[in-house]
């Protein structure tokens, strides 16, 4: 009945394969190598360190941009609008993302190519959702190692978008050069940010939607955002987050905005600020693996297991100090 062949079973890689295969830019052996990265297998992770430290030379030379806000603030309409001018420039523009809900919700809504439509389908752009197991920790180290595969295969600019909940706007802060917050008007909701603290981290912000009648109030609330910002102490000496407007829809303001995080790069660079940041993100970077590597040692051992549900229920019921229970755990784990 079935007499189709079956289809060819993919040809296993060898880490020459991926690494030649990046660096010429092959798509599909990029997306592998990023399948790779993300594997929770020890053969894959083995494999893996093998690649990224073959490519790490490679890397590091792309423009790394953050961007946030809120779910419906217009990131994918923004992303897919400065994606399309940058591709047009003669960019490569990789963009990835960090959403930590994914792991809970089962799928990932940020970096899906549907809601990029002209990126999607740009052979100068390459889009990637984000990883969508595990903490926060696992998620920001898949998604570096992905920029650094994405920088060795080429791209000059890295977009990491994120959702502007919880900590992972921070965790994004850190593994870019330029943070960039997107806002729009609305009632009440003009100082919002920064209850939440993403100011703090924050380049750049950006009040988008403003076109037609919304203009006028977008180009209000930038007023107050400035106000704001005059008495918060800037994430980089030297350089005060400027307040701009933008429509994605209708690319205007997007272009100025990115001449200005241009402005960014070239102060960074001539100051040694680039270089000395990168310098604290890796070690940075090397400690949330190291979390992150442990965490997992830790809850895949046997030992704790045997002992976790009983430790669990004392803390929980007031039994046991929970510092004296992590302890236990800690010593049953460290036990030889
Ligand atoms: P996200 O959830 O932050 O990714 O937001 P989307 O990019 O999906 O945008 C949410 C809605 O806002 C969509 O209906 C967009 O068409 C609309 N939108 C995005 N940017 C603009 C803009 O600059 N002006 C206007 N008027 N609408 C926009």
């Amino acid at each position: 009945m079935n007499d189709r062949p079956a289809p060819p079973r993919r040809r296993t890689l060898t880490t020459a394969d991926y690494v030649d295969g990046v660096r010429k830019g092959d798509r599909m052996v990029l997306a592998r190598a990023i399948t790779l990265v993300e594997s929770r297998n020890p053969a894959h992770r083995e494999q893996a360190a093998e690649v990224l430290s073959a490519l790490t030379a490679d890397a590091g030379k792309a423009q790394r941009v953050g961007i946030t806000g809120v779910p419906g603030v217009g990131k994918s309409t923004f992303i897919d609008t400065l994606g399309s001018n940058l591709t047009a420039a003669g960019h490569r523009v990789a963009v990835l993302a960090v959403d930590p809900t994914s792991s809970r919700t089962g799928g990932s809504i940020l970096g899906d190519k549907t809601r990029m439509a002209r990126l999607a389908i740009d052979d100068r752009a390459f889009v990637r959702p984000s990883p969508s197991a595990g903490t926060l920790g696992g998620v920001t180290r898949r998604t570096r190692e992905t920029m650094l595969l994405c920088e060795a295969a080429g791209y000059d600019i890295v977009l990491v978008e994120t959702v502007g909940v919880g900590q992972s706007e921070t965790a994004v802060a850190d593994m870019v050069d330029f943070f960039l917050v997107l806002m729009i008007a609305g009632a009440g909701d003009e100082l919002q940010g920064i209850k939440k603290g993403v100011l703090e981290v924050a380049d750049m912000i950006a009040i988008n939607k403003a076109d037609g009648e919304n203009e006028r109030r977008a180009r209000r609330a930038a007023g107050d955002y400035r106000s704001a910002l005059n008495i918060m102490t800037p994430r980089t000496a030297d350089w005060r987050p400027p307040v701009v407007v933008c429509s994605a829809l209708a690319n205007t303001g997007v272009e100025d905005l990115w001449s200005r995080i241009g402005d960014h790069r070239e102060m960074m660079e001539a100051s040694g600020a680039l270089t000395r940041l990168r310098q604290r993100q890796n070690v940075r970077w090397m400690w949330d693996v190291i979390e992150d590597r442990l965490l997992d040692r830790f809850r895949s051992d046997d030992r704790v297991a045997a002992m976790l549900a009983d430790l669990e229920t004392a803390v929980e019921s007031g039994n046991m100090p929970a510092g004296v229970a992590a302890d236990r755990l800690i010593a049953g784990f460290l036990d030889d």
